[in-house]
């Protein structure tokens, strides 16, 4: 079977990788020129890194990153630490792998390099502009055509393979918050010669200061010799802009009167890109045919519970287990049994309803993960007043891991999040169609 796959962000290539690891031909065709994910750093939590440990590349993005040792809840006027939950060994035993934060072209180059060296043709400069459901095939913009067996959207937020999907332009919603993205060395924050400073940098921590209508998360990347932050923020951009070069000035006067650590953080930074933060209301379909949509394509979210890669990811794993399944149960043995039937042909009978099985085993998943990061956005933003220290009481006694979690209600709704058995998931399910199809 050949998997053709739109777009080499962290998703599609997840996808190339789980894919490649089933035996699949794999081709990912990706419209920019050049291989590279934005500067700035990225967390990767424990139910990406189980899947991204399956499919191989968790030691690498390890030894390219570093494990989560705390997170520090902190308010945002005075930086008090509401709540210093202890990651590192808990988290894994817990989870059974670590929370890691990593440089994002790091994440990339990791996914990049396992794809193509399990043999994954990945094509730079090569743009899609159409599909032709029935071959399926998909058209370039330089009119090359190029057929596969399965067609999968991994083109991110405005995505072009959705709108076929879907036979309908879409454009995504704007979510009312933007995102400041930032990175400096650590040689800048030395200069600053601060002792709160200091002591953050030397963490191995994410930090995240909540304050009303705003929040900011601070945290090391590539051992410590660089710094991510990321401050969110009611959008001012005008309506339908994605991305600008924010103005340094205005960022600053945005955090005014907030901790004087931060305050100093902000202060280093000689320039910004300013992000709209979109999402989608729920799609009634990800998949048409051969053609399967995955990650930001068909469930962008708000990043304020750092999943959308890793739901990307998940995703991209289970196309891979899926039809790898299918390779090994339907197509070998069909084309086999028939001699007159191709595996193309074969392939055409099976991969619409195996495809249907993914949408299925992922939505209901995504679609809570969307709507709990729009949660934490009430969560995190809750004006000065009662209800705010409410919550910043709640967070004191909040933890991730049940042995860590004093509120127990915390944990319990995190583990629904970061402990999933993906595989097994896709392994049931396919088996329940399998039997489905003997009792016919
Ligand atoms: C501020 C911020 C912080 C975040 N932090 C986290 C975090 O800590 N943890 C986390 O898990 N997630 C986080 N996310 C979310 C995460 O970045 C995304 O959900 C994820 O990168 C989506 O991956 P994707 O592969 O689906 O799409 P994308 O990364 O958007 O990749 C799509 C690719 O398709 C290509 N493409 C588009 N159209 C075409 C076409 N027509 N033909 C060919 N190629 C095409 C694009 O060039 C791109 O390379 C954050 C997001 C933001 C904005």
């Amino acid at each position: 079977m050949k998997v053709i796959i739109v777009g080499a962000g962290l998703g599609g290539l997840a996808c190339a990788i789980a894919c490649r690891r089933e035996n699949l031909r794999v081709i990912v065709l990706e419209r920019s020129a050049e291989a590279r994910e934005v500067g700035a750093g990225i967390q990767i939590p424990p139910n990406g890194a189980r899947v991204l440990e399956q499919l191989g590349a968790l030691p690498k993005l390890i030894e390219a990153g570093a494990i989560v040792q705390h997170v520090d809840f902190r308010r945002y006027d005075d930086g008090r630490i509401l709540s210093s939950m202890p990651f590192g060994d808990g988290v894994i035993e817990e989870f059974g792998v670590p929370w890691i934060i990593i440089h994002r072209e790091d994440f990339y180059r990791v996914l990049l390099d396992e794809a193509t060296h399990l043999g994954a043709e990945v094509r730079q400069n090569a743009e899609v502009v159409d599909v032709d459901f029935e071959g399926p095939e998909v058209v370039l913009s330089s009119g090359e055509r190029i057929a596969g067996d399965v067609i999968v959207g991994a083109d991110g937020l405005y995505s072009r393979v959705r709108d076929l999907v879907l036979g309908t332009p879409t454009s995504p919603e704007e979510t009312g918050d933007l995102a400041y993205r930032a990175t400096f060395r650590k040689e800048q924050l030395e200069a600053i010669d601060d002792p709160h400073v200091t002591e953050l940098c030397q963490k191995m921590a994410i930090t995240s200061w909540l304050g009303p209508d705003k929040h900011s998360i601070f945290y090391p990347v590539r051992g410590g010799k660089e710094f991510n932050l990321v401050l969110l923020r009611p959008d001012n951009l005008e309506k339908g802009i994605r991305r600008v070069q924010g103005d340094v000035e205005e960022m600053r006067e945005s955090y005014v009167g907030w901790d004087q650590t931060l305050e100093k953080l902000i202060s280093c930074i000689p320039s910004v890109t300013k992000w709209k933060l979109a999402t989608l209301p729920e799609l009634q379909t990800w998949t048409v045919g051969p053609v399967a949509l995955l990650g930001d394509a068909c469930h962008p979210t708000l990043p304020y519970q750092a999943q959308g890669a890793a739901m990307a990811v998940e995703d991209g794993f289970a196309i891979g287990k899926l039809l790898g399944l299918t390779q090994k149960n339907f197509l070998e043995s069909h084309a086999g049994d028939d001699p007159s039937m191709s595996t193309r042909e074969a392939a055409k009978n099976t991969v619409p309803a195996v495809l249907e099985i993914y949408e299925r085993i992922r939505k209901a998943r995504t679609t809570r993960g969307v709507r709990a990061a729009m949660m934490n956005r009430k969560v995190f933003h809750i004006p000065d007043g009662i209800i705010q220290r409410i919550r910043d009481f709640i967070v004191s006694y909040a933890g991730v891991t049940r042995r860590s979690d004093w509120t127990w209600l915390f944990s319990w709704r995190m583990r629904q999040v970061l402990y999933h058995d993906l595989a097994g998931n896709c392994e049931r399910a396919f088996e329940a169609y399998r039997r489905s199809l003997d009792q016919e």
